[in-house]
């Protein structure tokens, strides 16, 4: 993949652990600046370090709540303007509040589409502007097999994610004549906090239905975005790349 001078500039929500935080050491590792964006100071810190061990790389951290409208729009101006460019989003905080719909409360669904749907509008709408006047652009918005297939438990969780779609595809078309891309990956199981708590008969129900019989990796899907954010992709608009061991073939 090429990299690029002078040096692109990253966003990464969710930077704090999991996913995030491998997509994040994935894109330093291709001589990307990172911003980390998420609530936890302290893990943004943690992975501000590793990037800097691992990559000598430059990350920068950037604490905010994304359910929180004008603190997120802040966040991403102020990168923006510090930088004087704003390149790669990468929309990976999510959360999930699961519940059968017959128990399903309004707060557990609002929580899921504010942070999984709302921010991602908002960091997405925030970034247009620096990215048109750089000519350039790559979002990558991080939805899940769930958006794709539906999960028993998870309306709230599967409707942000397909919303997500629909959203990032109005966007591919939207930007596509100012040089700005827009995709979804969308992972299966992957070992993080957020499947760690599930239970051993969920996590045994997935891999039966897993051909590559394994839960994915962080790193997996952050290889998946990091090829979304390159250069050469940029003949790539409007795809959902699912990465999720043949779980949702067709
Ligand atoms: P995780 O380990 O639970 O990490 C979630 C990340 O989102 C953390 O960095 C968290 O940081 C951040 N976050 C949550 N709420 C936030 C908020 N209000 N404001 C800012 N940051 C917030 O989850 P993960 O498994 O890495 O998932 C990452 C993405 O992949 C999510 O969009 C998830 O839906 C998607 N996904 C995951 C799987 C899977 O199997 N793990 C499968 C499909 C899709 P703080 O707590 O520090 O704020």
């Amino acid at each position: 993949m090429s990299e690029t001078n002078p040096q692109r500039v990253a966003i990464v929500t969710g930077a704090s652990r999991g996913i995030g935080a491998e997509i994040a050491v994935s894109l330093a590792g291709q001589g990307r600046h990172v911003v980390l964006v998420a609530r936890d100071e302290a893990k943004l810190e943690s992975v501000s370090r590793r990037i800097a061990d691992e990559h000598d790389g430059a990350s920068s951290i950037h604490p905010c709540d994304v359910s929180r409208t004008e603190a997120l729009e802040q966040a991403v101006e102020q990168v923006a303007s510090e930088h004087g460019r704003l390149d790669i989003l990468v929309n990976n905080a999510g959360i999930s509040r699961d519940n059968l719909m017959l128990r399903m409360t309004d707060e557990e669904f609002d929580e899921v589409i504010a942070v999984n749907l709302r921010a991602v509008f908002v960091a997405c709408r925030t970034a247009l502007r620096p990215m048109m006047r750089g000519q350039w652009g790559r979002i990558i918005n991080v939805g899940s097999v769930s958006g794709l297939v539906g999960n028993a438990g998870q309306a709230n969780y599967a409707a942000s994610k397909a919303g997500l779609i629909g959203l990032t595809r109005s966007l591919a078309k939207e930007m596509a004549r100012k040089n700005i891309t827009a995709n979804v990956v969308a992972p299966g199981f992957i070992e993080t906090d957020m499947t760690e708590v599930l239970p051993d008969a969920v996590k045994e129900a997935a891999l039966q239905v897993t051909p590559l019989r394994r839960f994915g990796r962080g790193r997996e899907i952050a290889a998946a975005v990091a090829y979304l954010a390159s250069d050469d992709a940029g003949y790539t608009t409007g795809q959902v790349l699912t990465v999720d061991g043949g779980m949702t073939m067709v």
